[in-house]
Order: structure tokens, then C-alpha cells, then sequence
């Protein structure tokens, strides 16, 4: 069998694809965890939150029974709390740093609890956070993603009147179109973007692209600032020959069909090679996998000593099957008929450490063959070099450089991925906030 769509049972479809950090089943369960907890006066899971989520406050809470003031305490810090409680790789940032690792015990399950607190705020609808009345400014934000939707609320909440521009049919950024399913469906997400803006003062205008539809110069006519959350969208390129063979994708537009068509229409080889190792790449190696892929093989230039995802998130990986070949790189994608039939791989080696101390990969000369029918390119994401061209924005490597989140044009303020050149959810939130912030002080409200 080749490369194909269709290939499971609508309820195969929806087994492998079901949410991967199920919640606690029962009130009595959250509480035995949340009464684990030491509440240690340092906090280091607060400290190692890129939001700074008050972690003990919030847990304390649960503990009483206010799960309305604990779901207050989490969403002051980080609106898309609900969001990060499923995507987060607390493994690196909370629950890492929770002192029970150093006993040898399992860590407070920091983020099933806030996903519990969070959860009953959207459920319930409960209105958190009051808007101040409307101070007559305007702000456009260009991105609905976590960095300009946590902008916004910022924003809406100190009474200013924001317009998000969005290039898609549907808000959340990465969250809607990128992060895999078993995390969070587009349903959430879509009650996520909802619950955000259901503070009112926010319009989000879909399908309006900067650049396109609308350009820098309007929106600086016609607004007091402007935030630019436009995130990193374009994979790179691998420059080898055959990459445009019919059955080689690129992993952010294979993630996004799955996401924006639903699973039994996309594609999928029966030999899949992912090339990569990033979050990006785990999720569509895992999920070639789960759409019915009989082999994956991620194929990774470094070692595991210089992987960018986690060790939780090549768990996934391995456990969904996925083989791991490391220190290789792709040399020629090889068709028979016009489609994909081999890649050809470099054995690489890593070599001396260079003046930043840092070791890169050396071809050895020697290669391999791996017989596949599809390639996924998952080897990291340019950012929108013909955007940032065409404003006059600064820039280094094409991530806008700020100042406080401030680019080099007057009343343009930056932040997120578009900045950071690819973090996570987490870091995009607190960019949002950081700008909000920014902007707040250059229009002398606070
Ligand atoms: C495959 C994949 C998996 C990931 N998995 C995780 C994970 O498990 N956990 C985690 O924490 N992070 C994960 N991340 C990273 C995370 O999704 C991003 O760091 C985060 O979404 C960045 O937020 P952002 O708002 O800066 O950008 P984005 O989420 O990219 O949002 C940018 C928004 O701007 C819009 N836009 C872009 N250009 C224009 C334009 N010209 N005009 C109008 N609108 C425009 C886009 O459509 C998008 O809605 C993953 C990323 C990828 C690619």
C-alpha cells in the first residue's frame, strides 16, 4: 500500500487520537493530590513558570474548595491557563522543579490540578475579570494566537478597544492549527479563544492577513499601537534533491490538515521517515503513526544529548512505536514514478566544539538507505522573511528585534514566537503580557 487517507475505523481515528493527559475522574482524587502539596514558601514550580502562575495559592485554593478563586489565581497570571494545563511541558518547567523530585516521589500533578480549576471556570462560564471603563484608545493586534490573544485581554481589561486581525478562519494560532490533537481539539481551543474574549472589547476580523489584505501603514493610521503575535509559519526548506517529490510534506502543513480537514482525510505513507526532532517533529511522527502508518523512522543529524524536545515528549515517540535513527542527516529523497520511493542519509558524527563551545554535526562520508513512501519535513521554521522584509521591520535571522517590545517603527510593538523564533504556549503568554504592558505605557495609561 502506498500513501493514502481513510485507512482506520472512525473509532480507531478516534482511540489513537484521545486526550493523552486525561483529567482527575473524581472531585476526592484532585484533593488527595492537591493536599500532597507543601506549598513551599520559595515556590520553585512558580519560579519556573514563564507566567509566574502563583502555583501553591492556586493549589490551596483547590484544597478549600474555592475552585473559583483557584481557577482567579491562575488565569491572572496566564489567560490561556486551561489551554497550558494540556500543552505545557510541565516536565521541563513545574512539575520538573516541584521538590518532591528530589525526594524521589512523583511531583504534585501541577497541571491535571489546573486543568480541574480551569476547567470549571470555562464549563461554567464564570466570569473572572471585569473590563475598566473604555479609555478611547485603540490597539490592532496582528495574530489570534497565545501572544495576541493574552495582548488583548491585557489590553481589554485596562479598558482599550482592541481589533485582532487574523489570517485564518479561526483564532488560537499554533494551539488550533499546530499542537497535536491528543492534547487539545479545535473545540476547545475554539471555547478557549471564546472564553478570552468574552471579556468584551475584543473583536477578532478572521481571514484579514497583514500584508494582504491590510497593511502597517493603515493600521498605524488608524490605531493608537499595534502588536505584531504573528508567530513563525514557514517550515524550512532541506535543500536536498527530490524535496518536491509528490509524498514529501512539510510537517506544519500535514499537522494543519489534520487539524483544519480532520484525520481520515489526510494522507499518510505506510513507511513514513520524519526528519527532525523537535516538538514539531514528534507530532507528526506520533501521528503519522496514529493515522495508520505501519513504520515511522525519525531521523535526527545530533544526539540525544542535543535534542530540542524533551525526554517526556521521545517517550511519546517510542511508545507510539516510532524507530529514533540519530546522527544522520538526509541527503536525496529517491522516487520511482514520480513518487517517493527511498531517502538516502549521511552518517554523521559530532565534531569539536566550536567558539561558543557548541558541537556540530560532521558528515562522515558514508550513507544509508531508508526505503519509505513519504517524508515529513519537521527540521525547524523560518519566520515570514517577506513580511518583515516588506515593513522595514529589524530584525536578526528574520525574529524581530524589540526593545521592551518595542520594534524600530514608532507605535509597533512585538512579541511571541515572532520574537523568540519558536518557544512554546507558555512563553508566547507571557510575551503577550509583556507587550500589553508596553503598549499600556506608551499610550500613558499606567
Ligand atoms: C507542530 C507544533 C507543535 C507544538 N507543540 C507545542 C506543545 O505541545 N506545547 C507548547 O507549549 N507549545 C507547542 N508548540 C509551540 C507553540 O504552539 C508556539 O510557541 C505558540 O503557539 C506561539 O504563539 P504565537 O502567538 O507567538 O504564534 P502562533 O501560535 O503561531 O500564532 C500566530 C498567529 O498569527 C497569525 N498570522 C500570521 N501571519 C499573519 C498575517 N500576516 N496576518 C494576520 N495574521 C497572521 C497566524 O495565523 C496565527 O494565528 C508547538 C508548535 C508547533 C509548530
Amino acid at each position: 500500500m502506498a500513501i493514502q487517507n481513510n485507512r482506520l475505523t472512525a473509532e480507531q481515528y478516534e482511540q489513537n487520537f484521545s486526550d493523552i493527559h486525561p483529567p482527575f475522574e473524581t472531585q476526592n482524587a484532585a484533593l488527595v493530590e492537591a493536599n500532597r502539596c507543601l506549598f513551599c514558601y520559595d515556590a520553585p514550580c512558580t519560579k519556573s513558570c514563564p507566567t509566574s502562575i502563583d502555583v501553591p495559592k492556586f493549589i490551596k485554593q483547590i484544597t478549600s474548595g474555592n475552585i473559583k478563586g483557584s481557577a482567579h489565581t491562575i488565569f491572572s497570571s496566564n489567560i490561556m491557563g486551561a489551554g497550558c494545563s494540556r500543552v505545557c511541558p510541565v516536565e521541563k518547567l513545574c512539575e520538573g522543579s516541584c521538590v518532591f523530585n528530589l525526594m524521589d516521589e512523583p511531583p504534585i500533578p501541577i497541571a491535571k490540578l489546573q486543568r480541574y480549576s480551569t476547567e470549571k471556570a470555562m464549563e461554567n462560564n464564570w466570569q473572572l475579570f471585569e473590563r475598566k471603563p473604555s479609555t478611547g484608545k485603540k490597539v490592532a493586534i496582528v495574530g489570534a494566537g497565545p501572544a495576541g490573544l493574552s495582548c488583548a485581554h491585557v489590553l481589554s481589561k485596562e479598558g482599550v478597544d482592541v481589533t485582532i486581525y487574523e489570517k485564518e478562519s479561526k483564532g488560537g494560532g499554533l494551539m488550533t492549527y499546530g499542537i497535536a490533537a491528543y492534547k487539545v481539539t479545535p473545540q476547545f481551543c475554539e471555547e478557549e479563544v471564546n472564553y478570552i474574549t468574552a471579556i468584551g472589547g475584543i473583536e477578532i476580523k478572521y481571514n484579514q492577513e497583514l500584508g494582504k489584505d491590510i497593511s502597517l501603514a493603515q493600521l498605524k493610521k488608524e490605531y493608537d499601537a499595534v502588536f505584531l503575535g504573528i508567530g513563525v509559519g514557514i517550515a524550512r526548506q532541506l535543500e536536498i534533491p527530490g524535496e518536491k517529490l509528490e509524498g514529501v510534506v512539510d510537517a506544519i502543513q500535514f499537522i494543519y490538515d489534520l487539524r483544519a480537514k480532520g484525520y481520515p482525510t489526510v494522507p499518510v505513507g505506510d513507511k513514513v521517515a520524519v526528519i527532525g526532532m523537535g516538538m514539531t517533529a514528534i507530532d507528526a511522527a506520533t501521528q503519522a503513526k496514529r493515522l495508520g502508518a505501519k513504520e515511522v523512522t525519525i531521523v535526527y543529524r545530533r544526539t540525544k544529548d542535543e535534542m530540542p524536545c524533551t525526554q517526556h515528549e521521545l517517550d511519546i515517540a517510542m511508545l507510539d512505536g516510532c524507530e529514533i535513527i540519530w546522527l544522520a542527516a538526509p541527503k536525496k529523497v529517491k522516487s520511482e514514478k514520480g513518487k517517493v520511493k527511498s531517502l538516502v542519509c549521511s552518517k554523521m558524527q559530532m565534531g569539536e566544539p566550536d567558539a561558543s563551545g557548541r558541537r556540530s554535526p560532521v558528515d562522515t562520508g558514508e550513507t544509508f538507505t531508508l526505503e519509505v513512501d513519504m517524508v515529513i519535513k519537521a527540521a525547524g521554521q523560518t519566520p515570514y522573511e517577506k513580511l518583515i522584509k516588506k515593513f522595514n521591520i529589524q530584525h536578526s535571522a528574520f525574529k524581530i528585534k524589540t526593545d521592551n517590545c518595542a520594534t524600530n517603527i514608532k507605535g509597533v510593538f512585538a512579541g511571541g514566537d515572532a520574537v523568540n523564533g519558536g518557544k512554546e504556549v507558555v512563553d508566547a503568554v507571557q510575551a503577550g503580557k509583556d507587550g500589553a504592558r508596553a503598549i499600556l505605557k506608551y499610550l500613558k495609561l499606567c
